[in-house]
């Protein structure tokens, strides 16, 4: 089964208009494969900006949160309404950092799944465990609960329009990635949840990203895996030249 790769750059609280629509020129400037989407999720403040960037260009504009009403007194967030205004067609979902420095639980990250579909963002759910959790041997009882909360009720959706990205926390910005071996034994183990949550041919063609520390020299190996189907990069897609050898991986 083969499922069309994904290459999602974060930029997290980094570069301001100008350098946001300056690094996105240079990236959709690059020699970009038909055969695998794209992505750049900038900061809220260069949205528009970036998105009137990539206008034809094959390069997609994604948020790094939504909201999950359409407007009203949410101080603070942002509807996938306006969203979609600024150009988005996608948005992320409980990134380890909205869970760990702002206190983001699995009912609130459902809602913002929830929501990102309702309005026809397609929504990437973020999950991962913890190096405590790991080093416990709880790596497969936190995922599952991440899942299963962050999915609860979600449903009747395309599958493109729902994506996971598995993040080991202990390997976000840090430097150390999982390795090939325990990328894809995660990503089977996800694969075989979302068969029971939903049916197998539905299953089959939810992308499942990997993200944490993903470089020029780790992601070929990465994406060899059979369940690897796309990668969530940080800090290696704010230089054009190493997120564009990123999206031409090798596998
Ligand atoms: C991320 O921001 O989701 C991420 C994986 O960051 P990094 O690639 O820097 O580890």
């Amino acid at each position: 089964m083969k499922r069309r790769p994904l290459i999602a750059g974060n930029w997290k609280m980094h570069l301001t208009v100008a350098e946001a629509k300056s690094l996105a020129n240079d990236i959709a400037a690059g020699d970009i494969p038909s055969d695998r989407d794209v992505m750049l999720a900038p900061p809220f403040t260069a949205l528009a900006a970036v998105g009137e960037t990539l206008k034809n260009t094959p390069v997609l504009l994604a948020a790094q949160n939504n909201c999950w009403e359409e407007k009203g007194a949410f101080t603070g967030e942002i509807s996938p309404v306006m969203l979609k205004d600024a150009g988005c067609v996608m948005a992320i979902a409980g990134h380890s950092e909205r869970r760990h420095i702002f206190g983001e639980t699995d009912i609130l990250i459902n809602k913002r799944v929830a929501g990102a579909l309702k309005f026809g963002l397609t929504s990437i759910l973020c999950i991962g465990e913890t190096l405590e959790q790991r080093e416990a041997g709880n790596t497969f009882i936190v995922l599952e609960k991440q899942m299963r909360q962050g999915l609860s009720g979600i449903d009747g959706f395309a599958e493109e329009q729902l994506v996971i990205a598995y993040e080991p926390v202990w390997a976000i910005g840090t430097g150390k990635t999982a390795s090939e071996t325990q990328a894809q034994e995660v990503h089977r183990f996800l694969r075989n949840l979302l068969v029971d949550l939903y049916e197998k041919n539905i299953a089959d063609n939810i992308r499942i990203l990997y993200g944490g520390s993903v470089k020029p020299d780790n992601v070929d190996i990465l994406m060899t895996q059979e369940d690897v189907d796309g990668a969530l990069v940080g800090g290696a897609a704010l230089q054009a030249e190493s997120f564009i050898r990123i999206i031409n991986f090798n596998a």
